[in-house]
């Protein structure tokens, strides 16, 4: 404002100053496909453009050793568990929005401001068509029960999605309780717990367990793969609850950096994701369940039926991790 007040030689800095300045870098570990749609609609609403470097491993380690000098505005990443870590590690800052504040539920977000949530994933049963009647898979504390040995598949028990799901378990009974059911849940393994939610999905396909743990935006990701597609239309989605509570959920979600050189334009791309238009692009992108109130979710994920989600704190659940950890270990999980 100022520059466009004064002189008439000033007007092309006016223009060229904010050309040079307004981008924003992100550290993502969200597949390219899923947030470049995102970042194309921010840029041609903005003029702001988005650099992304994907990173798979080392994310909190980058941004540890890079330090002040990290060229990172914010991170997107998935999992509370994930999320924490970057926290835990001192290299966000808080930021103060009334936009994010009013678009995303608090459930879903840092009290403290460090994170926002952008998209809610549920952890659900993949059954068999064939061999799963209607009505047998009831709550996660059932999956230990002797009546599903040699019919369960799941990817290791020490992998953050599953270690989100045993420590909502400790919360929602205590760390005995948990031994006790990750126990039994291992004994009712069909095989060694090893690959991804979908390569579960194919073993039921392949007949050789009845029921696999998964996020529910596999789903959607299968039926778009034509050789996976098949595996997906030999399960259906069941929303298991915890005894007294809901079906697990957790996050994606993002988190500004404490040496963010370009904060005002992160905030602004921060704010944009928690848009109605945004939040609509990753409902349709990836069939995630937008944060926000009032967009819907796809119409292929609302076909999957509704659910409660749990209500177990997110913070909670980050907080329960490390024991949640350490009891898979000690019951030999993944061995
Ligand atoms: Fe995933």
């Amino acid at each position: 404002m100022i520059l466009r007040a004064t002189t008439t030689a000033l007007p092309l800095l006016a223009i060229a100053l904010p050309a040079l300045a307004d981008e924003v870098n992100v550290y993502s570990l969200r597949q390219p496909e899923l947030v470049q749609p995102l970042f194309d609609a921010f840029t041609a609403e903005t003029g702001i453009a988005v650099n992304v470097a994907f990173i798979d491993k080392g994310m909190v380690e980058r941004l540890v050793s890079e330090g002040d000098r990290s060229p990172a505005d914010l991170v997107m990443t998935v999992d509370i568990a994930r999320l924490s870590q970057v926290v835990d590690a001192g290299v966000t800052q808080p930021v103060s929005s009334p936009v994010l504040e009013a678009n995303i539920p608090a459930e879903f977000r840092d009290p403290g401001n460090q994170w926002f949530g952008l998209t809610s994933r549920a952890r659900i049963v993949y059954a068999s068509k064939e061999r799963v009647k209607d009505g047998e898979v009831t709550t996660y504390e059932d999956l230990a029960d002797p009546k599903w040995t040699g019919r369960i598949c799941t990817r290791p028990g020490t992998h953050d999605y599953n270690l989100g799901l045993a420590a909502a378990m400790i919360l929602h009974h205590d760390a005995a309780y948990m031994k006790t059911w990750a126990t039994g849940l291992r004994a009712n393994l069909a095989k060694k717990p090893e690959g991804n939610d979908r390569s579960q999905v194919k073993s039921i396909w392949a007949g050789e367990c009845d029921i696999s743990l998964g996020n529910t935006y596999y789903m959607g990701e299968m039926l778009a793969d034509p050789e996976q597609a098949e595996w997906a239309n030999s399960v259906r989605i069941v929303f298991p609850v915890f005894e007294g509570g809901g079906t697990h959920v957790n996050v994606s979600g993002v988190a500004m950096t404490k040496a963010a050189p370009n904060r005002a334009a992160a905030q602004k791309l921060m704010e944009f994701l928690s848009s109605d238009e945004a939040q609509k692009i990753y409902a349709e992108t990836n069939n995630e369940f937008p944060v926000k109130p009032g967009v819907p979710a796809s119409a292929l994920v609302q076909g999957w039926g509704s659910f409660t989600p749990d209500t177990v704190n997110l913070m909670d659940v980050a907080r329960e991790r490390p024991e949640a950890l350490k009891i898979m270990e000690e019951v030999n999980f993944d061995g």
